[in-house]
């Protein structure tokens, strides 16, 4: 059935963002960019330890938990943080709450492909600056009125890192405008904006366990700020959905946080199979930005990225691949365990001697 044009005029129409493959067969999943460990341990034992009775019952609207462990975790007070489901919700609660003007709001051409996602369902204008030919952010460009900036750090999917004094050089630029720092992959990169929070009242940093704490199923993500700003993101999230964070996320997102060994060891594994993974790619002609994500942004001069990209899904090798544009010569490999790494350039190899 189609819809009559007069019921059409007034239903809001958007282009989606699209999210990778989620195949439901067991394949060498490097297309999402999950952490191919486990949770902590301690997220296990308390999924055993849940009281199911409680599922009757509404969540912590404030998932005041959660918010407690983070605001110690960070040496920051509780009225500093807020959490969602998943970064992308918060993200998508900053949009709505920080970009209300009517000049353009900035972020990279080449960068996660949600903000423009927002910024059109919220009808927020926008501008999207120009990576420099080795995908580098040109600081200057952002010199100039805007009505907010957003760019991740690692930026996605390049994996490009810039140092805190490029960060704080953009804040201090804009002093009037919001500026969020997106940093989903940044335990895998360097220091983090979170330092900086205290100097620039327009800061805004945010982060997720989907990432780093092996946690991408269970939704959780979170934004550090000063206290004024945090309590304009709350009033916009309650004008929403109140109860956004259900209880098993808030009782294990509370639990993964206070095991920092395990954090730090998986985190070490995977930046260690990173830098191998960069010489094997480099051994086999890849040339790519330095990674230091938990990805790697890479293209063979002499391969073309969609049959690669189709060779390898053929093979139960799973990618991210863009079509077209600047990227389209580009795959972004997810760094899974050694594993799964030797079976991709054990593949690669083959497929290069044809
Ligand atoms: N920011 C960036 C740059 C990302 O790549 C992702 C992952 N797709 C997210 C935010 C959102 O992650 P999550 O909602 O799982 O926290």
């Amino acid at each position: 059935m189609t819809i009559r044009p007069e019921l059409m005029k007034n239903i809001r129409t958007t282009e989606p963002y699209v999210p990778g493959e989620q195949p439901q067969n067991k394949v060498i999943k490097l297309n999402t960019n999950e952490n191919p460990y486990p949770p902590a341990p301690g997220v296990e034992e308390m999924l055993k330890k849940i009281d199911t009775d409680r599922l009757r019952l509404y969540p912590d609207p404030a998932a005041g938990s959660l918010v407690r462990a983070l605001a110690e975790h960070y040496g920051v007070g509780e009225d500093q943080v807020f959490v969602g489901v998943g970064s992308d919700d918060v993200l998508s609660m900053c949009f709505l709450t920080f970009f209300n003007s009517d000049r353009p709001v900035l972020f990279p051409d080449i960068t996660y492909s949600f903000y423009k996602v927002w910024a059109d369902l919220y009808r927020i204008p926008y501008e999207t600056v120009p990576l420099d030919e080795n995908f580098r952010i040109v600081r200057e460009d952002y010199y100039r009125e805007n009505g907010g900036i957003i760019f991740p750090n690692p930026n996605a999917p390049t994996a490009v890192y810039e140092e805190l004094d490029f960060v704080e050089d953009i804040l201090s630029h804009n002093r009037d405008s919001i500026v969020i720092v997106d940093e989903a992959y940044v335990d895998f990169a360097g220091r983090s904006a979170m330092e900086l929070v205290e100097k620039y009242d327009n800061l805004i940093v945010v982060q997720t366990f989907s990432k780093a704490r092996s946690m991408a199923g269970m939704r959780i993500g979170y934004a550090v700020s000063n206290p004024e700003l945090i309590r304009c993101l709350n009033d916009v999230k309650y004008s929403v959905n109140s109860y956004t964070m259900n209880m098993p996320s808030i009782l294990c997102g509370a639990e993964a946080l206070k095991d920092t060994e395990y954090f730090e060891t998986t985190v070490r594994k995977i930046v260690e199979t990173r830098e191998w993974a960069k010489e094997e790619l480099k051994r086999l002609g890849f040339v790519f930005p330095d990674a230091k994500a938990n990805f790697i942004f890479a293209r063979h001069p002499e391969v073309d990225a969609d049959e690669l990209f189709e060779a390898l899904k053929e093979h139960d090798i799973y990618v991210r691949h863009w079509k077209g544009g600047r990227i389209g010569q580009y795959l972004r490999i997810t760094v899974g365990t050694r594993r799964e790494m030797k079976a991709l350039f054990d593949f690669l190899g083959e497929y290069m001697k044809k």
